[in-house]
């Protein structure tokens, strides 16, 4: 089967040379010194202040609320992976969702301020596919309402926006570098803040809250990452342009075989595509289900990101619409995107979608 992604494999003597110096040093974890490497070029190469590796993405944002000493409750976009909502139920913090705008696919910043209540302690917008959100407009309300933005950016990881990278915006921004993200270390993510303050307590959060021998200062968590996964993350980063320029024409070549035939991702003019997911927005989830089955006939993988809906999981406390998050996730449907799919696969794909949405017909309220 052809994946709907393909986890990035750098030059294996490469890869060994950083092994080799992990059997000498002998230390496989514990801000190792590959580790510390990482986190040095990462920073450098992404423009942030401070960047703490941690073991996945997830954990990114749980300890990004604790360092935070959120409760109550966080207005979040029902639009998203799954994480974005259980890491909010397992801090013991309420979702509170807030609609989407249906051409870029992220938080509406208009709709959120009908959400606010006196319990209301901070924003968790997801720049999703890594279009970054309006964040004018998100940090005017966060503003005046005294709130923190937390930004799940886990999709993007060197998106810019309006010439600099989109992480230096929010209180936090957390990523993600699972195997199948743009930028991957096997497992693994990373927390971006520009408060010293937050950073060095981060660094104590993931190390059970150990300060130094003998004085354990916070309730910590272990979200160290790996010599292994150092490893990995530098070797693929020594790829970084290679990889999104594979990617970049994969994507570019799916936005002009596809415009006009299937609705897609309006991205932010602030910004340019990382070309880390090919998103299709189909006329209606029954035309999905066919361009879905008979590609997967064909041999040929998609997934349905994201579906369902989060306001719409079973092990939510109370019931929210959201209307227009509800239809796209009926029928947006991610495509493969990965260095190494072929050109031929690609055409296959576009002509299944082609066959059976020749062009877009299906209204989004605010359409011109
Ligand atoms: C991948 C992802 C996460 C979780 O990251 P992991 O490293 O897999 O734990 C969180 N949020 C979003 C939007 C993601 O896509």
């Amino acid at each position: 089967m052809i994946p709907v992604s393909q986890p990035w494999l750098p030059d294996r003597e490469k890869l060994n040379k950083y092994i080799e110096q992990i059997y000498q040093s002998r230390q496989l974890t514990n801000n190792g010194p590959l580790v510390k490497q990482l986190e040095h070029r990462l920073t450098k190469y992404l423009g942030v202040k401070h960047l703490i590796l941690v073991s996945n993405g997830t954990l990114a944002l749980q300890i990004a609320y604790k360092a935070l000493e959120l409760t109550g409750e966080v207005i979040t976009s029902p639009f998203s992976f799954v994480a974005t909502t259980s890491s909010l139920l397992w801090q013991n913090l309420t979702p509170v969702f807030s609609d989407i705008e249906p051409h870029s696919l992220n938080i509406d910043p208009t709709a959120i301020e009908k959400k606010i209540t006196e319990k209301t302690k901070a924003i968790l917008p997801v720049h999703v596919f890594g279009n970054p959100c309006n964040v004018e407009a998100i940090t005017s309300i966060a503003n005046k309402y005294n709130l923190h933005v937390i930004y799940d950016a886990a999709h993007a990881f060197d998106s810019s926006y309006n010439g600099q990278n989109i992480l230096n915006f929010g209180s936090i921004s957390t990523l993600s570098f699972h195997a199948t993200k743009l930028f991957h270390s096997i497992e693994g993510g990373a927390i971006i803040t520009d408060s010293d303050d937050v950073a060095a307590k981060i660094r104590l959060l993931i190390n059970f809250g150990i300060q130094q021998e003998g004085h354990i200062r916070l309730c910590g968590i272990n979200a160290k990452m790996n010599e292994f996964s150092a490893a990995m993350g530098l070797c693929v980063l020594d790829d970084i342009d290679l990889i999104k320029s594979k990617r970049l024409a994969i994507f570019d070549k799916y936005q002009q075989q596809l415009q006009g035939k299937v609705r897609l991702q309006r991205w932010n003019l602030k910004s340019a595509p990382n070309g880390a997911y090919a998103p299709v927005i189909l006329n209606t989830e029954s035309t999905l289900t066919k361009v879905k089955s008979e590609l997967a006939e064909q041999g040929i993988t998609t997934r349905r990101y994201f579906y369902p809906s989060l306001n719409q999981l079973s092990f939510l406390p109370d019931t929210i619409t959201c209307p227009e998050s509800e239809d796209i996730s009926r029928r947006i449907l991610c495509l493969p995107i990965y260095p190494e799919l072929a050109p031929h696969i690609q055409d296959k794909i576009i002509s299944v979608i082609t066959k059976y949405n020749a062009r877009v017909e299906s209204n989004i309220a605010g359409e011109s």
